[in-house]
């Protein structure tokens, strides 16, 4: 009798656990056939001019993400800030650009978004060159955890909103951040799209990291922040900012990079 209810119990176990994904994707599609609320649109228009640029298709396909992420993710106000719809709204939209033409899992990991008034600082522990403990206090516009967390600041999120043509996107950054989280800690190394090439990736990547990391040594200007000299993990978002609000220069001075990116985030910018 044990045996049977144990083996009860798994299945239905199983069951639930086969089941889980249907049942996301069936409330998922539900969510999208509810209309794009009007002040919804509102927000969009007034916030993120990037909207206007993309294909109607691209512009349908984000309205509806947009609707699954907010119904999905919860929005937290740190310092005193009050989350509103506006907020939601222009972040979803930005962070659903990245997820544009792909199966959207809507990032699995992503459990909340935290989002202060402005610049805030964290207190970095870190080994110096000796071993000791240094605990250092940096300003920061925005940062991606691998635990689920993505901290942004609402002032720079405007910012880089309004601002489409800059090459600097802060939520662009952060979320691109949370793609390649998620096979572990950031290191420019994200799942690639099907039957992409990920020796033509990293060698790309590479490649290009190290002349960034050159141009900073030498206080050469780029089209990339040296800030993406940091790390590969830093090149990847930085690259992404680029390859969404700037396309063209990309195209035009890094070809291979800009096609190692078409092809990861399934678009083409250029072509808007
Ligand atoms: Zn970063």
């Amino acid at each position: 009798m044990p045996v049977l209810v144990i083996s009860v119990l798994a299945l239905l176990l199983v069951g639930w656990i086969a089941g889980r994904p249907w049942l996301a994707e069936v409330r998922r599609a539900r969510i999208r056939r509810q209309p794009f609320p009007a002040h919804w649109r509102g927000f969009l228009q007034r916030r993120m001019p990037y909207f206007r640029r993309l294909p109607a298709d691209l512009q349908l396909q984000l309205k509806k993400h947009i609707q699954v992420f907010i119904a999905e993710k919860p929005f937290i106000g740190c310092a005193g800030l009050e989350i509103t719809d506006e907020m939601r709204v222009t972040i979803a939209a930005q962070a659903c650009l990245l997820i544009l033409n792909r199966k959207a899992d809507y990032y699995p990991n992503l459990r909340q978004i935290l989002v202060y008034p402005g610049a805030f600082v964290v207190n970095k522990v870190h080994t110096d060159g000796i071993g000791i403990l240094q605990e250092q206090r940096q300003v920061l516009s925005g940062e991606s955890w691998s635990q689920g967390q993505v901290i942004l600041s609402w002032e720079d999120t405007v910012e880089g909103a309004d601002v489409s043509d800059d090459g600097q996107n802060v939520v662009i950054h952060e979320f691109a951040h949370q793609l390649d989280q998620e096979t572990g800690q950031a290191n420019g190394a994200p799942v690639l799209a099907p039957g992409q090439n990920r020796k033509e990736w990293a060698r790309t990547l590479a490649a290009e990291f190290e002349t960034l990391q050159m141009q900073a040594q030498h206080h050469e200007a780029s089209l990339f922040s040296h800030y993406g000299a940091t790390n590969p993990a830093e090149f990847f978002a930085v690259a992404s900012e680029v390859f969404f609000e700037r396309p063209a220069q990309m195209a035009e001075e890094h070809p291979a990079l800009y096609r190692q990116l078409s092809l990861f985030y399934r678009l083409n910018p250029l072509s808007w």
